[in-house]
């Protein structure tokens, strides 16, 4: 066969297999863009474990009705304009809702504080459909349904309904724990209801959400860390040795507000409980950790939950 350039639909669906692995990653990726659009309130619903249906609303700053194709296209974002070393928001590869609506029935409906109206555009499987008037509050809402009928050979990986509902719910509680001012809902037939109210954006709200997401009990059972080292900043909770669990999930981490899970983190978690801890017990965690932008990478993986340190010695300390 002679050598022959990729279809966009193809390439997106090439991308779509690392970016969205599952209705959590489709989560992830919403919500962060809720995010990096100033949203003060975010609203997820799902259905049938995110594979039917996964929509996230927010009263962010909305996409101008003339940006609505370029939002669906690959490599277009508004967040990244010159320096890949200098990134601040949670987004920059401009491939979340492309990679989305090459492999699900995507829908997004948005309106900017000065847009006369709102705008809705959609894509199903890769094929784009036109931009037309859409009545919308000022924000967006973004509607992913059937994840993956456009490639079933990843739709047969999905776990039940069950184990990806849990998954989503993960996502939204690490996410929430690093905006404590932002509220957030999860609910839908498939989940009993999460809700986070807004806290204020301060060290008291910061602790106010990790109760609400951790439990009301784990601010009496840890240790506020805040330690400095050469320009890394170390903040948090950990909690008391009595206070442990049989899995480290309940281990969250943070890197320059990012939430990511990081094997140098995680091993220097248990390199720290060694003697407190037996082998198969598991301290519980909230760790943030401020750097220079330019001395960690996050352009790692592309579901961005991935970062290389230049000096893993340091951090580790
Ligand atoms: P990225 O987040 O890496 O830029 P995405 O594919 O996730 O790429 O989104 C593409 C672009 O669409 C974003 O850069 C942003 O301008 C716009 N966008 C997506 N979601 C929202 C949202 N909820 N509110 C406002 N703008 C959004
Ligand atoms: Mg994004």
């Amino acid at each position: 066969m002679p050598i022959r350039q990729l279809s966009e639909t193809m390439i997106n669906q090439i991308a779509a297999g690392e970016v969205i692995e599952r209705p959590a990653s489709v989560v992830k990726e919403l919500v962060e863009n809720a995010i990096d659009a100033d949203a003060a309130r975010v609203e997820i619903v799902t259905a049938g474990g995110g594979l039917n249906l996964v929509r996230v609303s927010d009263d962010g700053a909305g996409i101008p009705e003339d940006e609505l194709e370029l939002a669906v296209a690959r490599h277009c974002t508004s967040k990244l304009s010159t320096d890949i070393h200098d990134i601040r928001s949670l987004g920059f590869r401009g491939e979340a809702l492309p990679s989305i609506g090459s492999v699900a029935r995507l829908t997004i409906r948005s309106r900017t504080a000065d847009g006369d109206g709102g705008a809705e555009i959609a894509v199903e499987g890769g094929h784009l459909a036109a931009v037309r008037p859409a009545a919308a509050n000022r924000g967006t809402t973004v509607e992913v349904r059937d994840l993956f009928f456009a490639t079933p050979a990843r739709l047969k990986f999905m776990k039940g309904e069950r184990a990806e509902s849990t998954a989503t719910a993960d996502i939204v509680r690490r996410i929430a724990i690093a905006f404590p001012a932002v509220r957030f809902t999860l609910s839908g037939p498939d989940r009993s209801t999460l809700e986070f109210p807004a806290s204020d954006a301060g060290a008291g709200g910061r602790l106010t959400r990790i109760a609400q997401v951790m439990g009301a009990e784990f601010p009496d059972n840890s240790i506020a860390i805040d330690a400095v080292r050469e320009g890394v900043r170390l903040t948090g909770h950990v909690s008391i040795p009595s206070y442990n669990r049989a899995n480290a999930l309940q281990q969250y981490a943070y890197v320059n507000g990012r939430p990511v899970r990081d094997k140098l983190i995680a091993s220097a978690i248990r390199g720290a409980f060694a003697d407190v801890l037996p082998r198969d017990r598991h301290a519980v965690t909230v760790l943030f950790l401020t750097l220079d932008p330019a001395t960690v990478d996050v352009n790692v993986h592309p579901a961005k939950a991935d970062v290389r340190f230049r000096d893993p010695g340091l951090v580790r300390g």
